[in-house]
């Protein structure tokens, strides 16, 4: 005889969907269902194309998954197609995972802040409890708390966990070994979801590559950054395509504009993308340029390593250096609002003549003439 216990099904990922979610069956496009023909008449579109759109190509609605592009960002990601889900920008992504996992006042979302602000307002727009594991300030760079982010999880029941790896603002990179050891110990409990909209600035590899293994991991990717395509909202996250499927059933109808794929799958040819990995290696060297030249200042208390395109930079006096760039025409992102940077600020890595912009502003020279003529 068998044992009873060997039958038993490993956790799937369906069990941490909410369970009135787990067969809804959202709404029902014209796009949904599979009809051949050639006489559309089926969902109210003109029957004319706007003058402004001679190709016609926006007339009719989008394909919900544009199946092209989900082939070629499958490809990119090194994912299967139905492990992926396009999305108005990885924001939507979070916020249908909050959504569709969380319970209102109930499951939780564990974040490690300092850390990208949207994981926070999802969770607050669904009323899901945030639970803050935070993360530890090393003088010289930013490590998050797992054994803390775990004990956290598991104590206040939480159903998903954000990860930011480079972490955004500090620049920490998490190691998969310790994806894959929280998500084991979370398993079955919540999902782990590693946002990765720097990863190509890391050259290290994707959580994606856990997929397979562990279907309570899921990663987000994005075109906004590297592939300078922030405008057009092409987001995606990699995951089981349980998960995947429960999350299309909750996502608007159209989510992805016409213009914007046909956009994105010209971003993704062999050139195109041979391109963004020439543009990545020079943000990687000047971003070490920039990491020293700044540390060398004389009001800079500290500047993080980084394996994203920025740099996190605490000042003596951080409102001098925030004007002194603003008078030179450069606009950083002022941290100081945040818990724990109320002296920093975040410095994008720009293109070389921009970033010596930045060491001319801070240089002593011109603080004493910036503090002269005030
Ligand atoms: C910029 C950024 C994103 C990207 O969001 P999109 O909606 O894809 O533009 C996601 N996560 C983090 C941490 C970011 O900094």
């Amino acid at each position: 005889m068998t044992s009873p216990f060997a039958t038993l099904p490993k956790p799937g990922v369906l069990d941490l969907v909410r369970e009135d979610l787990r067969a809804f069956a959202g709404y029902s496009s014209a796009r949904s269902h599979k009809v051949e023909g050639s006489i559309w008449l089926n969902a109210n579109e003109s029957p004319w194309n706007n003058p402004v759109d001679d190709d016609g190509d926006v007339r009719r609605y989008p394909q919900p998954q544009p199946e092209a592009l989900r082939t070629a960002l499958a490809g990119l990601y090194g994912v299967k197609p139905e492990q992926l889900l396009i999305g108005r920008g990885s924001d939507e992504a979070i916020d249908l995972l909050v959504r569709a996992l969380c319970r209102a006042e109930r499951d939780a979302v564990v974040i490690a802040p300092p850390v990208f602000g949207m994981y926070a307002v999802c969770a607050r727009l669904q009323n899901a409890p945030l639970v803050e594991a935070p993360l530890i300030d090393r003088s010289d760079a930013w490590v998050t708390d797992l054994a803390a982010i775990r004990d956290l999880a598991i104590a206040r029941r939480a159903k998903l966990v954000f990860l930011c790896s480079p972490g955004n603002p500090t620049g920490e990179l998490i190691t998969l070994s310790s994806v894959r050891a929280l998500a084991q110990a979370l398993a079955g409990r919540a999902l782990v979801v590693v946002d990765e909209a720097y990863i190509e600035y890391a050259d290290a590899p994707s959580a994606a590559t856990l997929i397979d293994e562990y279907p309570n991991i899921a990663v987000l990717r994005t075109l906004s950054k590297l592939h300078a395509l922030a405008g057009a909202r092409i987001g995606c996250l990699l995951a089981d395509p349980a998960l995947i499927d429960v999350l299309r059933r909750c996502q608007a109808p159209y989510p992805v504009p016409a213009p914007c794929a046909e956009l994105a799958l010209r971003a993704l040819t062999p050139d195109a993308i041979a391109e963004a990995g020439r543009r990545a290696a020079v943000v990687r060297v000047e971003r070490e340029r920039m990491f020293a030249a700044l540390q060398a200042l004389p009001g800079v208390r500290r500047v993080y390593r980084s394996a994203g395109n920025f740099l996190l930079a605490r000042f003596d006096n951080a409102e001098a250096a925030y004007r002194n760039l603003l008078a030179a025409g450069v606009v950083v992102r002022d941290m100081r609002a945040t818990q724990g940077l109320g002296d920093a600020l975040r410095i994008t890595v720009g293109q070389p003549e921009e970033n010596d912009a930045v060491f001319a502003a801070l240089a002593p020279t011109a603080q004493a003439s910036a503090e002269a003529a005030a």
